[in-house]
């Protein structure tokens, strides 16, 4: 017999708890048979004069065989932190698929289903920085390749790109086999790399030269490099044409959140992030302080979160289950949140979902 899975579900800021009780309501009502432990943390532990994460949450997430995550606002930085770069979850899956009956903004959004893979710890999110100063005397003279050196620059500061030989091949690996994976699922096996390496030529290049060697060691697939600023485009151009996109941290986070626009919105948005030692599940949305508080909140991106969750625990049926009634949700259309036209609340609609689960 398989034991039953251990589940930390930890709701953070603004609509993350909101959105976080959406999930729970539905695995709990499916019965789906999992070990949900529901911490306290974020803006609710700090009302109760506590820390905003505390020891015994960080505790139970450390032996937990997931973590459900709601989202960070002001106060639950360091639940990010931990779950993120504590426990080494280098890769961030953020699938766009269209269901029908969300609202969208292009005109023929039927069929779109492709997935960004977002290095999660490196790239531009080093918190690595300081005053110019601190480079000057350390950086060579680019003047006669530039036409400046640091010195015009007066004061100021910098962050570091960090692209790491090691952390690009270990991305560019889980690439290649989440690729192959999808393509044996009928997906083309194409693997889009956007960089900047015209103009960041001290990383870019390294990123995307790493993506392509690991790409082609495997026949089955094929390799591309566009320049950011023109995948971005192609996003809206072509969304029917992308596999998986594969990117530095930074442009990861900016094309899913244009990405997450043609397929119904932020709220329809999840996210896994894997490759440590405890994966973690949350929308790419962030806390939503405008929204915050009223019950309004499309759940859909955290139930979609739990059910990449379940999927990741070898829970297909049940993962395919919570899709299944998703998408019947959206195709009846009488208990949507208004992102999405709708009138629902948060609670109503994830009872509307409870309920289409067969
Ligand atoms: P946001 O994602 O919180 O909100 C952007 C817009 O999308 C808002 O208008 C919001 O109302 C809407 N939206 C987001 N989720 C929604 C949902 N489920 N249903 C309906 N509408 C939804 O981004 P922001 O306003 O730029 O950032 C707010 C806070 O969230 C900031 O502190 C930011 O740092 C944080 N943030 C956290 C994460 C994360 O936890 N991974 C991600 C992004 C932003």
């Amino acid at each position: 017999m398989t034991s039953m899975k251990k589940v930390v579900a930890l709701g953070g800021d603004g609509i993350g708890p909101e959105v976080l009780d959406a999930a729970c309501q539905v695995l709990e009502e499916a019965r789906f048979g999992l070990e949900l432990i529901r911490p306290l943390c974020g803006e609710a532990a700090l009302d109760r004069g506590e820390d905003a994460f505390p020891g015994e949450a960080r505790q139970a997430c450390s032996t937990a065989d997931a973590v459900l995550f709601g989202a960070t606002g002001t106060t639950s930085g360091a639940i990010l932190r931990y779950l993120r770069w504590e426990l080494d979850n280098f890769v961030n899956v953020r699938p766009l698929k269209y269901y029908q009956g969300a609202k969208n903004c292009i005109r023929d959004p039927e069929g779109i289903d492709f997935v960004i893979l977002r290095e999660n710890s490196e790239g531009m999110y080093s918190f690595f920085g300081g005053d110019l100063s601190m480079l000057r005397e350390r950086l060579p003279d680019l003047r006669s390749r530039t036409g400046r050196s640091l010195a015009d620059y007066g004061e100021g500061k910098f962050a570091l790109r960090i692209v790491s030989e090691r952390g690009t091949r270990r991305l560019a690996r889980f690439t290649c086999d989440f690729a192959l994976e999808r393509k044996a699922r009928g997906f083309p096996g194409r693997i889009a790399c956007p960089t900047k390496s015209n103009v960041i030529p001290a990383t870019d290049p390294l990123f995307a030269r790493i993506v392509e060697e690991e790409t082609l060691s495997h026949p089955e697939l094929s390799f591309q490099h566009f320049y950011a600023d023109d995948m971005a485009r192609r996003l809206l151009r072509f969304p029917r044409e992308m596999d998986v996109i594969v990117a530095e941290n930074m442009f990861g986070d900016i094309l899913a959140d244009e990405a997450a626009e043609i397929v119904g919105g932020l709220g329809m948005a999840p996210s896994a992030c894997l490759g440590g030692r405890v994966p973690y599940f949350e929308p790419v949305h962030g806390s939503a302080p405008d929204i915050a508080g009223r019950g309004i909140a499309n759940p859909t991106a955290m139930l979609l979160s739990a059910a990449l969750m379940l999927r990741h625990l070898g829970m297909a049926a049940e993962a395919d289950a919570v899709e299944r009634a998703v998408a019947r949700v959206y195709r009846e259309g009488t208990s949507l949140t208004p992102d999405q036209d709708g009138s629902s609340t948060t609670a109503g609609m994830a009872g509307a979902v409870a309920r289409a689960i067969t």
